[in-house]
């Protein structure tokens, strides 16, 4: 597949969409200019290039979605990202969450529960230059050979915080991650503030797809 091509009116679209975001309440200037320079009709398929800077979610094929560009930009808030550190994603869908990581500076570790999903990201994104780690399988319980993380952020609604995530979070580090019923889950942001210490926010309703597997929905 050669590299799509990214307009004077994507671009457009763009500004306007990081407009919206602002309004919206998103601050964080690094993450608005992330989404800017990210074309995320790259991640679309072509029968739904012209609805790529709405702010939704739209499918991705597999039964899975790209999230709405305010979850991404709200997520990627909580986590505030500092270039360097070593992420990780779980769900990663398109790779449009992935690229945004990437953009900030941080090394991302992204891992997928659906094979097809994973083969087709894995192939892509190096074809538009973002650089991360895939892994296929179950990221309920994280990825314990590359532990610790400085950050963790779930892109799937989860029944419960799962401890393997929470253990493989280093001191100082935070996990993102929607918990709650299978249709809507509330934003929760823990900070390990010491081996024994998690500090737990929590913010708006959200409405995922379900995170899957031994710590997520059977
Ligand atoms: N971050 C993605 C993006 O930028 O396109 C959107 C993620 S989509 C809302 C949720 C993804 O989580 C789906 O691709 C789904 O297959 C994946 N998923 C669900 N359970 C999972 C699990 N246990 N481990 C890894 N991925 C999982």
């Amino acid at each position: 597949m050669l590299k799509p091509e990214d307009t004077y009116l994507h671009k457009g679209q763009r500004k306007e969409l990081v407009k919206k975001l602002q309004e919206k309440g998103i601050k964080n200037q690094a993450v608005l200019d992330a989404i800017n320079t990210l074309p995320r009709h790259f991640f679309f398929d072509s029968a739904l290039l012209s609805h790529a800077y709405q702010d939704k979610a739209f499918p991705i094929g597999e039964g899975q979605t790209i999230s709405q560009p305010y979850t991404v930009a709200f997520q990627t808030e909580l986590l505030d990202i500092r270039p360097g550190e070593k992420v990780l994603e779980i769900g990663t869908g398109s790779g449009y969450q992935a690229g945004i990581l990437y953009l900030l500076g941080a090394k991302v570790h992204t891992i997928e529960y659906n094979s097809n999903l994973y083969e087709r990201t894995k192939k892509f994104l190096p074809k538009i230059g973002i650089k991360v780690k895939h892994y296929c399988g179950d990221g309920s319980q994280g990825l314990p050979e590359q532990a610790p993380f400085d950050k963790i952020l779930v892109t799937a609604g989860a029944p419960v915080v799962p401890t393997s995530l929470l253990k493989q979070l280093d001191v100082g580090g935070r996990l993102v991650i929607p918990v709650g019923d299978r249709k809507t889950q509330k934003m929760l942001r823990l900070t390990k503030q010491t081996e024994k210490k998690i500090l737990k926010e929590t913010f708006d309703n959200f409405s995922f797809v379900p995170l899957l597997g031994q710590e997520g929905w059977k």
